[in-house]
Formats: structure tokens, sequence, C-alpha cells
């Protein structure tokens, strides 16, 4: 799953109507500007402390990064965990002057505004049957899958990831919103899948020609975080989160003054937030450092 995912992002644009999946950042500058306005709160309810940075975990196109950074402002250094050399370009391209890093870990030792918006769910997962690892082997001339059962995954690199953020923010200060989709409560069952050009797809077929996720356990999410040292929030869905900081007013704000857009806005809301289309599925959780309050929209 990890080779596979680093040829994919690194030999293409993969989101967008021409790509293979859509993107909350990609369907309306809402989103960011959301996160943008989510970030900057926290930032002031923690005495504004001047040397706080911008980071993103897999900022695909940089449309995220830049909405958010029209809200929170101009001279914010701005720091980018990207390994891919095609998305890193359009990152470039979207906010100039950013940074750019290979790992969480080599972010400066700062305190952090951190967002990740999809990017937990692209990195890999393992899948066990009993105590058994269930492999992906050679059958003639087709991958195919070892063990069959009852399926129960873990993810060691999305755990280093949290322990890498979690870490940061306890000794640096900050928080980290999550974004991605995923249960509440760890429990059994396969979420591996693979998605081409907006449908689902046989997960072993063009290895590297298609986007391979797993749903994120926040279960184990929060416990990894809390023993890395950072406070953890409640888990909120995405419609929730959004609704709760403000979206619908936005959306409002936007529309009256683009009343040519109203129609586009609306329904670039509910793509957000309606439960049958991205409102239930995606979930938001924050991190903080113990001396930062925690970022609104969370209970
Ligand atoms: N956050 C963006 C893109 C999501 S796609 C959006 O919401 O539109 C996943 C992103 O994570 C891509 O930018 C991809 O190149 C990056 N990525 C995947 N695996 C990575 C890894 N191991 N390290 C750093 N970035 C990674």
């Amino acid at each position: 799953m990890a080779a596979c995912n680093a040829h994919y992002y690194a030999t293409r644009d993969p989101l967008g109507a021409s790509g293979d999946f859509t993107t909350a950042p990609e369907i309306h500058q809402m989103f960011g500007e959301m996160v943008g306005a989510c970030l900057a709160d926290c930032w002031h309810s923690a005495g504004a402390p001047e040397d706080a940075i911008y980071a993103e975990l897999g900022p695909g196109r940089g449309t995220l990064a830049a909405d958010a950074l029209r809200v929170i402002g101009a001279g914010v250094e701005v720091h980018l965990v990207e390994t891919s050399p095609a998305l890193r370009e359009l990152q470039r391209a979207r906010v100039p002057g950013a940074t750019f890093h290979e790992r969480i870990e080599q972010l400066p030792e700062r305190p952090l505004l951190l967002v990740a918006n999809e990017f937990l769910d692209a990195l890999p997962v393992r899948q066990w049957v009993g105590d058994e690892q269930r492999l992906v082997v050679l059958d003639g001339d087709a991958f195919a899958f070892t063990a069959h059962g009852l399926i129960v995954e873990d993810a060691p690199a999305r755990a280093a990831a949290v322990t890498a953020i979690a870490a940061h923010l306890a000794r640096h200060g900050g928080m980290a919103l999550l974004i991605d989709y995923g249960h509440a409560a760890s429990a059994p069952g396969d979420t591996l899948q693979a998605v081409k050009a907006h449908r689902f797809a046989d997960p072993l077929a063009d290895p590297g020609e298609q986007d391979l996720t797993a749903h994120v356990d926040f279960e184990a999410l929060t416990d990894t975080a809390r023993q890395a040292g950072a406070m953890v929030t409640s888990l909120a869905t995405q419609s929730e989160w959004l609704s709760r900081i403000g979206i619908a007013q936005r959306a409002d704000v936007l529309a009256r003054a683009n009343p040519d857009h109203a129609k586009a806005i609306s329904s670039a809301l509910a793509r957000l937030t309606a439960p049958d289309q991205m409102g239930e599925l995606f979930k938001v959780i924050a991190l903080h450092a113990p001396q930062w309050p925690a970022p609104a929209g969370f209970e």
C-alpha cells in the first residue's frame, strides 16, 4: 500500500473531475476558510504566540492552504509536509514561499497551527485474521490475498504520524485539526479500498495507478495521541463541526456578495454537510498542547 501510493501520488494530480477523487477543499473555498478561521481563533485564544507556523500534511493542490491562509493573514510562515514532487509543484504555485518537508519530524520546533485533510487515510494499514497477517501474494499472474476470515486492521505508519504530531504539540505548543473518513470506535472490518475515476475499484488491480485508502480508526488515534502527550477533543462529524463554527453564515455572506453564484454556493454547502454526502462519513478531531485551548467546534 505504501509503495503503490508513493508511486501513485508522485506521478499525477489525482484530484478533481478529471482525476480519481474530489476532496472537501476542492468543492468550495468555504471549507478552507472555516479551517483558517478555526486555526486563527485558537491561536488568538492561546495568546497569539508570534512564532506559531501554519503546517499542513499532504496538501494536495494547495487549495486548502491558500483558502485558510487568506483568513489567517499574511505573515505566518507556511510549512508543508509532502512527498510527491508533482503535487509539491502545484502547492508551490498556490502557496508561494512555503517550505517543504518530507516528514512531520522535520517541522521547525515552534507552535503548530496544523491541518491534515484526507492524509491519514492514505497511509498504509495492515490486516490480521486472528494472529495471521493477511498478505498480498502472486497467484498465477494476478495478486491475491492470503488469510480469509474476520479482518482486524491496524496502521503503524498512521500511529507514527499521530505520535509525531502529538509529541510536537506537547513539546512546542499548538493544535492540529485532523479530518478524514473513518469510524469513532475500533471495530473489526476490511476498510481497504481503491478508487479510480470516481468509482470503487479492485484494490489489487493496477498497482500504483489507483488511489488506495483505509478508514481512520479515531479511537486508536485518540489513544495514540494521548499517550504521546497531547490533549484530544471529542470527535465531530464534518457536518457538526462545520455547522458549529458557522459555515452556513459564511455561505450566506458569500451568496449575498455574489448572487450569480448563490446556487453553486448552496449546492457546495450541501455536498460538504449533508448526511448522505460528505457530512457524516467524514469526521473531524483536534489535538492540542496541554497549555493551549481546545479549538472551536467540538463539544
Ligand atoms: N489534503 C489534500 C490532498 C489529499 S490526497 C486535499 O484534501 O485535497 C493525499 C495527500 O497526501 C497528497 O498530497 C499526497 O501526495 C500526500 N501524501 C500521501 N502519502 C504521504 C506521505 N507518506 N508523506 C507525505 N505526504 C503524503
